[in-house]
């Protein structure tokens, strides 16, 4: 089973895109198996390469919305899109809106490694 730290990686990395098209979350979303059982409501990817989010966990700290005090904000802005279901987008048609952004994100970060594991927001 992937640990919480890959589950992030897998859902929250992508520093590899360029050009975000209009149709980027619905293929993401599908790609990444994120629409299986549910459509998830709001998600974001991250187009920055994976060790400038991996010092976010070294950078301020914050508290987190569910109220833990591992929560970390990227000191930098980040290049992001949020991914967010349309109203009236019923599963298995799982229809998102694509916004690319460009915000400070806010990370949860556990363990030894001290690893990325929870996306909290942007702001
Ligand atoms: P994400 O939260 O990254 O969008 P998700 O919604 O699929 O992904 P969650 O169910 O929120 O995942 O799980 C995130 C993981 O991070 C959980 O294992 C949770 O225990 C862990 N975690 C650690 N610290 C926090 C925190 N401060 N807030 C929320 N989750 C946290």
């Amino acid at each position: 089973k992937e640990s919480q730290a890959e589950k992030f990686l897998q859902q929250h990395m992508d520093p590899d895109t360029s050009t975000v098209t209009s149709s980027y979350c619905n293929e993401m979303m599908k790609h990444r198996n994120r629409t299986v059982g549910f459509c998830k409501p709001v998600i974001t990817f991250i187009h920055q390469p994976l060790p400038d989010v991996q010092v976010i966990c070294f950078q301020g700290n914050v508290r987190c919305k569910n109220g833990q005090s591992n929560c970390h904000q990227s000191s930098s802005k980040m290049r992001i899109t949020d991914c967010r279901l349309k109203k009236g987008s019923k599963y298995p048609k799982c229809d998102y809106k694509t916004q690319q952004l460009q915000k400070s994100i806010i990370v949860a970060c556990e363990c030894v490694q001290y690893e990325t594991v929870h996306f909290d927001g942007s702001v």
